[in-house]
């Protein structure tokens, strides 16, 4: 692979001492094969191998890569179904635990959705995922959302969701997943999700530890997740207390991810520290289905940002930051407000913003090469044009990516320091856009015209969740 310098940018730098971002006004980057090798402020002192391509991004700001620590991206098809739509409606309609959509869906389907997903996530410089693979209703829809991750051209922790199905047991599952070929360039990574598994991994007997480690070693395992909710949502056993001391699965030395997790108690978050466990704070999922997000501000040490269902509402990374640091400032200048004060300050710096959606990740993953912008840190680079109208005058970088950019601004995109954008056009597809777009579009217009009328909500969610009236609001005059 040859070598790549941008050169004359300001550079994003992660300091790690001060754990912050040391803004470089004009810096060059060398990239040799999958890694930033060096970092100079003074261009002629920048080691310069033989053939390297020097890319001038003088004006330009250079990012770390943003790190999607949740997302489906098997759904992505459903694009603009569920507009409307709440959590509770969600599972019966068009989850993979609804027969309906089950049935909707080819493997090929699977295969060109998660495609098209991993795409909109490059083309507005989300360059790490972690896939909740819950694609798992059958042999070839497993291996399709696996291929589509391969493919993608993003780095992905793939996070396969082991869960008992009527025409794929959990056995014929386990043994699929030993025979996927894994990704030899190790840019996709196995995983689990805990979700299906629950009934037996965390069920307080300590095989589900046993289970873990061994999986652990028979598939190369690097990352668990699990979705997790509390509050007045069903209780599982997926909280944090109950995965660490009821369950000891840490113990298996792997990162864990709670996805959601707006509900956690003192002792759930005293477990995420003690044993370097991050949730994955889904701001916009969380608003739009009704999840809520109750205390993810009081654990941004091990927080981090995701997406969940990318076909509800955009797949960048950079609304989604903006929307949390916003709740977040919303939240405690309220907490001042209702004591009948105003606020003498603003609460969440936009820096804490874009360290929850590139270095929290990485650090989720237990990383410290990923979402970061170091000497040795994986070439995972965002270049941001700086030009347009919506961000001409910038000054300040990191507000200039957090309140002003949108995924039009992003002009190049490196990950492990290959092209994946270049002059704002993808590049290095796995296959031409011209087919894929066809094929998504028809599978998008036959999946959504066959689901297109939601079930009605059942008594009870899962036979124990009770429900409640929500306040409507409306344009129209009573
Ligand atoms: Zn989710």
């Amino acid at each position: 692979m040859s070598s790549k310098v941008l050169k004359d940018g300001t550079v994003l730098a992660f300091d790690a001492t001060s754990q912050s971002i040391q803004v470089l006004r004009k810096a060059s980057i060398l990239i040799e094969n999958d890694r930033i090798s060096a970092i100079e402020e003074n261009f002629d002192a920048l080691p310069t191998p033989d053939g390297v391509e020097v890319i001038d991004v003088s004006g330009k700001i250079v990012s770390p890569g943003f790190v999607n620590t949740h997302v489906h991206m098997w759904q992505s098809v459903y694009r603009t179904l569920g507009p409307n739509t709440t959590l509770s409606q969600y599972f019966d309609w068009v989850s993979q635990a609804s027969e309906g959509a089950r049935a909707a869906f080819t493997a090929e389907d699977i295969h060109i959705s998660a495609l098209e997903g991993y795409l909109e996530g490059l083309n507005s410089g989300v360059t790490s995922c972690v896939e909740h693979a819950h694609n798992n209703w059958s042999a070839p829809v497993m291996e399709a959302g696996y291929r589509a991750a391969v493919e993608g051209g993003a780095r992905v922790w793939w996070c396969y969701d082991v869960a008992p199905r009527p025409a794929f047991s959990v056995d014929e599952q386990w043994a699929m997943y030993s025979d996927l070929k894994q990704d030899e360039s190790r840019r996709v990574l196995p995983g689990l999700s805990l979700d299906g598994l629950g009934w037996t991994v965390l069920n307080k007997d300590g095989t589900g530890l046993d289970l873990i480690r061994q999986k652990k070693d028979e598939l190369n395992l690097e990352a668990l997740t699990v979705h997790h909710l509390g509050g007045p949502w069903p209780q599982g056993n997926s909280s944090p207390t109950c995965v660490c001391e009821e369950n000891n699965i840490p113990a298996a030395g792997l990162p864990i991810i709670f996805s959601h997790a707006p509900f956690l108690t003192e002792s759930d978050m005293k477990a995420l520290r003690d044993h370097d466990m991050f949730v994955s704070i889904t701001p916009e999922s969380e608003c739009h289905y009704g999840h809520s997000q109750t205390t993810g501000h009081l654990i941004s040490d091990q927080a981090s940002i995701g997406l969940d269902t990318t076909w509800t509402f955009s797949g960048d990374m950079i609304n989604q930051t903006r929307l949390w640091l916003q709740l977040v400032r919303l939240r405690n200048y309220t907490k001042t407000l209702d004591a009948g004060l105003l606020p003498n300050a603003n609460p969440m710096p936009v820096e804490q913003a874009f360290l929850l959606a590139t270095r929290q990740g990485g650090r989720a993953l237990h990383r410290d090469d990923i979402g970061v912008i170091t000497v040795g840190a994986k070439a995972d680079l965002v270049v941001f044009n700086g030009d347009s109208p919506n961000m001409l005058g910038w000054r300040d970088p990191i507000a200039a990516i957090v309140l002003h950019a949108n995924a039009g601004d992003v002009e190049h995109v490196f990950v492990d320091g290959e092209w994946r954008k270049r002059d704002f056009k993808l590049v290095n597809l796995s296959q031409p856009w011209e087919g894929l777009r066809t094929q998504f579009v028809e599978a998008s217009r036959r999946i959504q015209a066959e689901l297109a009328v939601p079930p009605a909500l059942p008594e009870k969610l899962w036979g124990i969740g009770e429900f409640g009236d929500v306040d409507h609001v409306s344009t129209v005059r009573k």
